[in-house]
């Protein structure tokens, strides 16, 4: 079975097969996590995004890592809050596994994923990483690949969650 680790760091930074992007159903870049991988990979990211033409809540598209130092980003597109009415937490799961499914097909070893709609998109943060966690736990308990699974926070608060949350088991 595959391996979970937490980080605290910058995503744009790793040196992995795949980084997840928290995007927007735009596909055309935006703030927080989104900004900094567009900035950091380059025009050319924007212009593949450009052609898929946008990602439903809850789905993920791939395309190429362009200037950052891995083969693919995986943009997945996480619910907005909304006080928990409009199906948030299963399209939060769902970006999740979308995510993963397009890893292992992709042949993604090692994939880090940032703190999905927790950012702008006001998700309550426990409640998030709970639903990743598991997500990631069910799904590589089943699948050969990715073989590991990295959680990048930016920030302090979150680190700490994930810490707690993965040493609970
Ligand atoms: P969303 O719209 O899905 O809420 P945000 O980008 O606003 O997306 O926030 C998602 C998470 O990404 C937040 O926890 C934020 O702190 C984090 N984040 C922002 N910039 C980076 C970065 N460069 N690397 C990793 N995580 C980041």
């Amino acid at each position: 079975m595959g391996s979970i680790e937490v980080i605290q760091g910058d995503i744009t930074k790793l040196n992995v097969d795949a980084i997840v992007n928290a995007a927007n159903e735009s596909l055309l870049g935006g703030g927080g996590v989104d900004g900094a991988i567009h900035d950091a990979a380059g025009e050319e990211l924007l212009d593949e995004c450009r052609k898929i033409g946008g990602c439903p809540t809850g789905e993920a598209r791939i395309t190429k890592g362009y200037l950052l130092p891995v083969k693919f980003i995986i943009h997945t597109v996480g619910p907005i809050w909304n006080g928990g009415y409009k199906d948030e937490i299963d399209l939060l799961r769902s970006a999740y596994q979308n995510s993963l499914k397009l890893a292992s097909s992709h042949g993604v070893e090692t994939i880090a994923f940032p703190n999905i709609s927790t950012g702008v998109y006001g998700f309550p943060k426990k409640s998030a990483v709970e639903i990743a966690v598991n997500a990631v736990r069910g799904y590589i308990s089943k699948n050969a690949l990715p073989k590991k699974v990295i959680f990048v926070c930016f920030d302090e608060e979150n680190y700490e969650i994930y810490r707690e949350k993965i040493i609970q088991k």
